[in-house]
């Protein structure tokens, strides 16, 4: 599942960030967006407003374009290199 699917209050684990775009990819590393962390969907706006994104402890806003690049461990995710 990708973060811009997950459902409105789901937590979830990242499995890995792939942005096409360098810069962001180092954006939302900095912000907290990496793998293992926990992420849960706080709200969704409609639109193609921000999404609200816990992420750790912190309240994060980004756009449902870059939510796209962030997977999430499925049922089989076997853990991964920190
Ligand atoms: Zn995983």
């Amino acid at each position: 599942m990708l973060l811009s699917e997950l459902p409105k209050g789901k937590v979830a684990k990242i499995h890995f960030v792939a942005h096409p775009h360098e810069d962001k990819q180092i954006q939302l590393s900095a912000l907290g967006f990496d793998p293992g962390e926990t992420v849960k969907l706080m709200m969704k706006a409609p639109f193609g407003n921000p999404l609200q994104i816990k992420v750790g402890a912190t309240l994060i806003a980004i756009h449902t374009d870059d939510a796209k690049y962030i997977h999430l461990c499925d049922e089989q995710c076997e853990g991964h290199d920190e």
